[in-house]
């Protein structure tokens, strides 16, 4: 039979590095991908379309919410971000891990549709690192900074609804964590009885 991949919710307020941990797991661990969202945000400088994000127009994601092409929406610093519903099935159905890095709207609305997922919460050591960390990216201007700062206090008080939460102080450290909860669900019993069913099978047929 084939083994469904299993789906990870990953938030955190912006800055707290999850986009930069989940690039670092992947390079590591080729079992498991990222999902490409949709968003109406601009371009950052550095970004691609279709790599970072799939960058469209108010208009066209509008036109999708109405086709049913999101598995999630919601509506982030005044812009829609959105995951693709197709797309992430595909990727379970093939028994690839996908890692969605969606914020707690998000995230509540995948844990109605698909209580089975895992979800993680990154926080960053303290909102003095999380503003530095914001200012060092070089991405956003201190407009948009600001307004993430004041959004982050939202975002973190929703930490409580996940099933792991990891701080990303030290960044080995937390990418070590990070790559403990992958293994420790790769590792649950039904699982390995399903990958190592030929050898549990010889092995106690004596
Ligand atoms: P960054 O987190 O500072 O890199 O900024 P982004 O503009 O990339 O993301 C802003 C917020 O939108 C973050 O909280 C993301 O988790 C969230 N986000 C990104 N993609 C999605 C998505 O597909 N769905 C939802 N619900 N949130 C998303
Ligand atoms: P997010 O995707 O959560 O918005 P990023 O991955 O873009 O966050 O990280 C924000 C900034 O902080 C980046 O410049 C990144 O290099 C830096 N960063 C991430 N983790 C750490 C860490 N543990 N210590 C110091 N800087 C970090
Ligand atoms: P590739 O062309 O190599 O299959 O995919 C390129 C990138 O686009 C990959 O990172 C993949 O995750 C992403 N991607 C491909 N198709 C889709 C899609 O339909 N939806 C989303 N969200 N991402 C996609």
């Amino acid at each position: 039979m084939q083994q469904l991949g299993t789906l990870y919710v990953i938030s955190a307020p912006s800055g707290a590095g999850k986009t930069s941990l989940v690039k670092a797991l992947l390079n590591q661990d080729q079992r498991v991908c990222v999902s490409v969202s949709h968003t109406t945000r601009d371009m950052r400088p550095g970004e691609t379309d279709g790599k970072d994000y799939n960058f469209v127009s108010m208009a066209d994601f509008n036109a999708m919410i109405e086709r049913k092409h999101f598995l999630e929406y919601a509506e982030v610093f005044t812009n829609k971000y959105g995951t693709s519903r197709l797309w992430v099935e595909e990727q379970l159905q093939q028994g690839r891990d996908v890692i969605l890095e969606i914020d707690w709207q998000g995230a509540q609305q995948i844990r109605k549709q698909m209580p089975e997922c895992v979800s993680l919460f990154i926080l960053p050591p303290s909102i003095t690192e999380l503003r530095q960390r914001l200012t060092g990216r070089g991405t956003d201007s201190e407009e948009t900074i600001s307004h993430r700062m004041s959004e982050a206090l939202n975002e973190m008080r929703h930490y409580g609804e996940y099933q792991y939460l990891v701080i990303n102080d030290d960044f080995d450290t937390a990418l070590q964590e990070l790559q403990a909860v992958f293994t420790a669900r790769r590792l649950e019993l039904t699982r390995q009885q399903q990958k190592y069913s030929t050898m549990l099978t010889e092995l106690l047929s004596e």
